[in-house]
C-alpha cells in the first residue's frame, strides 16, 4: 500500500474520532492515489454531522460598482483600464435601480465588490453603502474585500479598524471572502504581487471579527499553486478561526482562464473541484459552512458537491460579472423554485437563510416580506 493510502486510513480514524488533521494529512488528501470517492464520503460525514440533511441557499444579488482597477492581477478577467471602453462607474441612480430590483425580487443580500478606481475617493465607496442602507434597509450589505479595505486605508489615511467601524456606521453588514487567492508568497507574488498581501488580508478579517462583523473566506485554486500551497492556505484560515470564530463559510473558487493573463492554463476539472471542496471540509474543522458556488462550479458539479462536503449552494444571484467575464457558462441567475428543485434532486432539504445564517420565513402572500427565524449557524 502506498504511503498516501496508508495515511488516509489514519486520516479516516482521526475524522471519525473528531480529531484535527495536520499539514501531512492535507497533503495526503491531495495525493492522486487516494480515491476521490473515499475523501468525499469522509467529507460528507463531517458535513452531515454539522448540518444533517439541510442544504442552504439565499436570495441575493451582486453589485460591482466599477470594474476600473489600478491593479492587474494575472487571473482577473473583470478589471478594466481607466480609459478602456469596457470600463464603467455606476451612477447613484443606477445603484438605486439595482437596489430596487433586488428589493422587488425579495433579495436579502447584496454582495458588493469591484475594482480600485484610480480617481474615486474613499467617500464614494462609503456613500454606496450609506445610500443603499438608507433606501433599502432590509437588504444586508456584504461588501468589500481586504483588497478594497487596504485601498481605503491608503485613500482615507485611517487605520483598518477605523475604516471598518466607519463602514459599519454606513451600513456594512459583513465581509465577503474574496481577495484571498493563495496566501503563500511563492504563488501570490506571481499572480497578484501588488495587491493586499496575506498579512493585510488577515489583519482586515481579524479587525472585522473584533468589531462583531462576520465574514467569509475563499481560496482560488487551479492556477500556479501546488497542493502544499493549498493546505498552507487552509491552515492559515483555520488558525484565525481558532482565534476569532468570525468566519461563517469557506468558498473554494476554481480559476477560470478565459480573458486573463493565464490563458495557457486549463480550467480545473469537476474532479479537482470536488476534491478541493472535500479537502477543505476536512481541514477546516472550525468553519461552520462550505459553499459550492454554482456560478463557478456549474450547476451539476454544485449538486454533486452537496455529497462531497458542501452544505450551501450560494444564492439565486443576479448580475454576476467576475466569473462570467472569465468564461463561466452558467446562467446569470436561478429562480427560487429552480434552486430549491436543484437541491431536492440531490435528496437534500433546501433551507433559505439570510447572510448570517438565520432561517428566512417568507410571507406566503407577499414574497418580498419575510421574517427572520431561528439561528442556523452550526456549532464549530
Ligand atoms: S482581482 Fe480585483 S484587484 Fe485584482 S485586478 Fe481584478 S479587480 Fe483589480
Amino acid at each position: 500500500m502506498s504511503q498516501a493510502l496508508d495515511r488516509f486510513r489514519s486520516i479516516r480514524d482521526k475524522v471519525e474520532a473528531g480529531e484535527r488533521l495536520d499539514m501531512d494529512d492535507g497533503l495526503a488528501l491531495y495525493a492522486p492515489e487516494v480515491p476521490l470517492q473515499e475523501i468525499g464520503a469522509l467529507a460528507n460525514l463531517v458535513r452531515e454531522r454539522k448540518h444533517g440533511n439541510v442544504a442552504y441557499f439565499n436570495i441575493n444579488t451582486h453589485l460591482n460598482p466599477t470594474n476600473v482597477c489600478i491593479y492587474r492581477c494575472r487571473f482577473c478577467a473583470f478589471r478594466s483600464d481607466l480609459r478602456d471602453p469596457k470600463g464603467y462607474v455606476m451612477s447613484p441612480e443606477q445603484i438605486t435601480a439595482r437596489g430596487q430590483e433586488a428589493f422587488d425580487n425579495g433579495c436579502t443580500e447584496m454582495h458588493i465588490v469591484g475594482g480600485l478606481h484610480h480617481k474615486m475617493p474613499y467617500e464614494w465607496y462609503r456613500g454606496i453603502l450609506e445610500q443603499l442602507s438608507e433606501e433599502f434597509p432590509t437588504i444586508h450589505l456584504k461588501a468589500w474585500t481586504p483588497v478594497e479595505i487596504g485601498w481605503f486605508e491608503f485613500l482615507a489615511k485611517r487605520s483598518v479598524s477605523e475604516i471598518l467601524a466607519d463602514l459599519k456606521d454606513a451600513g456594512l453588514g459583513s465581509l465577503p471572502g474574496g481577495g484571498a487567492e493563495i496566501f503563500h508568497s511563492e504563488v501570490r507574488d506571481q499572480i497578484c504581487e501588488h495587491k493586499a498581501d496575506s498579512h493585510k488580508w488577515f489583519e482586515v478579517h481579524r479587525a472585522a471579527h473584533q468589531l462583531g462583523l462576520k465574514s467569509n473566506c475563499t481560496m482560488l485554486y487551479g492556477h500556479l499553486e501546488q497542493a502544499y500551497h493549498r493546505v498552507d492556505h487552509l491552515l492559515r484560515l483555520r488558525e484565525l478561526q481558532d482565534e476569532t470564530g468570525g468566519f461563517q463559510t469557506f468558498i473554494p473558487l476554481a480559476f477560470h482562464p478565459e480573458n486573463t493573463q493565464l490563458t495557457e492554463i486549463k480550467k480545473p476539472s469537476a474532479l479537482a473541484d470536488l476534491r478541493n471542496l472535500a479537502v477543505a471540509r476536512l481541514m477546516l474543522d472550525n468553519v461552520p459552512h462550505v459553499k459550492a458556488y454554482w456560478i463557478m462550479l456549474g450547476i451539476e458539479t454544485a449538486q454533486v458537491a452537496l455529497q462531497y462536503g458542501a452544505d450551501d449552494i450560494d444564492g439565486t444571484v443576479r448580475h454576476e460579472l467576475i466569473y462570467h467575464d472569465a468564461g463561466a457558462t452558467t446562467p446569470q441567475m436561478l429562480s427560487v423554485d429552480r434552486i430549491k428543485e436543484l437541491i431536492e434532486e440531490t435528496g437534500r432539504d433546501p433551507v433559505e437563510r439570510d447572510t448570517v445564517y438565520n432561517a428566512i420565513h417568507r410571507d406566503p402572500n407577499d414574497f418580498r416580506r419575510w421574517e427572520t427565524g431561528e439561528a442556523l449557524l452550526a456549532a464549530n
